[in-house]
């Protein structure tokens, strides 16, 4: 057998192995089952890139993204690898020479998208292949996409289990940087791994730094982060279409070099645009979370968020293609309460079943305790994946370790407040009348009348939206998404309004330009 590091080199140009690959390599090579769990930019490819050359025939790589498979093959290429795609981008000419050339014995790699795997007659081409002996492994790329619990669900990867009941000799790799619990359970089950050997890689990314603001005057906070990143490559991550399109064509007008990213797009302009990112130096992409699994560009220096992602895989994910290159980069997010309704309510809304809806809630609540927290985000986020630890020194709450209070009291006025209005009003109106601002809808209910009204005169309005956030994360209040956010008390109010217990919660920072703290280091 050629020496696996003798190909490193003399393909790839590396002169060693990362982390676990030197096993993965070996292991796959000699025909066993893998599951690979590695971040983002851990260098999974090479471990069925070397396995490809290294065994007979040629290895089939199923991969859900069609600019995925365009980089890697790009890439392959490059190095002198005989790589292709099948896919549907391809006119008829382009894949029948494919075909032929897998036939022929031509290609070490083939990248194909699971409905075209799928297919009787790309079966029927393996079959021919596997008769040969010329089948030399399967790889599954992005392999999280199997399971519905995680983000990525697609109804096709279910199916590739079929690839293990039809060719039980051929080993299988399955990779993902997707690494909660529930998600490896799933993809270990629903593709017959059971037997596979297992290797999970460190999910920390030391490299980057993670700052959380609370949203105040989202662009002038935008705006000042930038200035710190000017003529960086990076990406500004935001909810809706709509919000990409302003949100891009404003920081133009700032004179940044943004482009807008999403699903309305067509084809073409989304294809440019990601070329312009990858190729271009300094390009920011405006994002809806349709841009960023597979890009694979080393150099993004930066990942910002206008808006909460729904869950901590989900922020892992899209912060992960920061930094990959090892050098500093930077994961900076604006959030606020409004945020928590509106996931709310698209859980609530959405036409999942109860169970589902249950989980979702649940990843929405750890992706908030995330963002109040008042210890390192680092050790936080890791230990969501099942790692465990010690303060990081780089992220904002190692910088500065936000100040504790004693919010007893505030938090009882509140709930106060909330119950004496019939847990109707939001936390704009209820923050108005504890401070007492007599407003048109305050007197039209009149609010002003209260024993309550004026109560909470003392704490700022910030001050007060973060008791009602840190309220909302420990479940001691709700948000109705369907009531437009009304506050509702929860079961575990209680103990709070009876004065049973102490609550200690952090103080907001006084961020207005958004900018990170200091760091000592
Ligand atoms: P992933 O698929 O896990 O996100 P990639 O396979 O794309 O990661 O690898 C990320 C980057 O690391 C690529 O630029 C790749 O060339 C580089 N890389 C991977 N393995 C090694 C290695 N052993 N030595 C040096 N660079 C490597």
């Amino acid at each position: 057998m050629t020496d696996p590091l003798q190909l490193l080199h003399s393909v790839f140009g590396y002169t060693s192995f990362r982390g676990a690959q030197a096993d993965i390599v070996q292991h796959v090579t000699g025909g066993g089952d893998a599951l690979v769990l590695m971040p983002t930019g851990g260098g999974k490819s090479l471990c069925y890139q070397l396995p490809a050359l290294l065994r007979p025939g040629c290895a089939i790589v199923v991969s859900p993204l069609i600019a995925l498979m365009q980089d890697q093959v790009d890439a392959l290429l490059q190095s002198g690898v005989k790589a292709a795609y099948l896919n549907s981008s391809q006119d008829f000419d382009a894949l029948m020479d494919t075909e032929r050339r897998l036939m022929t014995g031509q290609l070490d790699l083939l990248y194909v998208a699971p409905e075209r795997l799928l297919t009787d007659r790309f079966l029927g081409l393996l079959d021919q292949l596997h008769e040969a002996g010329a089948v030399a492994l399967f790889a599954i790329d992005e392999a999280h996409c199997v399971s519905q619990w995680g983000h990525d669900f697609r109804p096709e990867y279910m199916q590739l289990s079929a690839l293990h009941e039809r060719y039980p000799t051929i080993p299988r790799i399955a990779l993902t940087a997707t690494a909660d619990a529930p998600t490896r359970r799933e993809i270990i089950e629903r593709l017959g791994l059971g037997e596979a050997r297992l290797f999970v890689a460190s999910f920390d990314r030391p490299n980057i730094r993670y700052t959380v603001v609370e949203r105040d005057t989202p662009k002038k906070q935008l705006q000042a982060f930038l200035a710190d990143h000017r003529g960086e490559a990076g990406i500004v991550y935001c909810l809706s279409r709509k919000k990409v399109d302003d949100t891009a064509l404003w920081l133009r007008e700032q004179g940044v070099n943004a482009l807008p990213y999403h699903a309305g797009l067509d084809a073409d302009t989304r294809r440019q645009h990601q070329q312009r990112f990858v190729r271009e130096e300094g390009v920011v992409m405006v994002a809806t979370i349709a841009f960023g699994m597979g890009i694979d560009k080393p150099d993004v220096r930066f990942v910002a968020h206008l808006d909460l992602p729904k869950s901590l895989e989900a922020y892992y994910q899209e912060t992960g293609r920061a930094g990959r290159d090892g050098e500093p980069a930077e994961a900076w997010m604006t959030y606020g309460l409004n945020d928590v309704v509106v996931h709310r309510q698209r859980i609530d809304e959405s036409a999942a079943g109860e169970e589902q809806k249950r989980i979702e809630r649940q990843k929405l609540d750890a992706m908030l305790a995330f963002c109040e927290a008042a210890s390192c985000r680092r050790s936080l986020l890791l230990h969501y994946f099942g790692e465990t630890l010690p303060a990081c020194g780089n992220c904002d709450t190692c910088a500065s370790p936000p100040q504790m209070w004693d919010g007893t009291v505030a938090s009882q006025k509140l709930l106060s407040a909330a119950l004496r209005t019939g847990q109707r009003f939001g936390s704009g109106h209820l923050i108005d009348l504890l401070r007492g601002k007599l407003n048109p809808k305050i007197s039209e209910y009149r609010h002003d009348l209260l024993p309550t009204f004026g109560v909470g005169k003392d704490m700022d309005e910030a001050t007060w939206r973060s008791v009602i956030r840190q309220l909302l994360v420990t479940g001691i209040v709700q948000a109705d998404a369907q009531r437009f956010g009304a506050i509702t008390l929860a079961e575990a109010s209680r103990p709070v309004l009876k004065g049973e217990t102490t609550l200690m919660l952090r103080r907001p920072r006084k961020l207005t330009t958004g900018k990170p703290p200091r760091y000592s280091r």
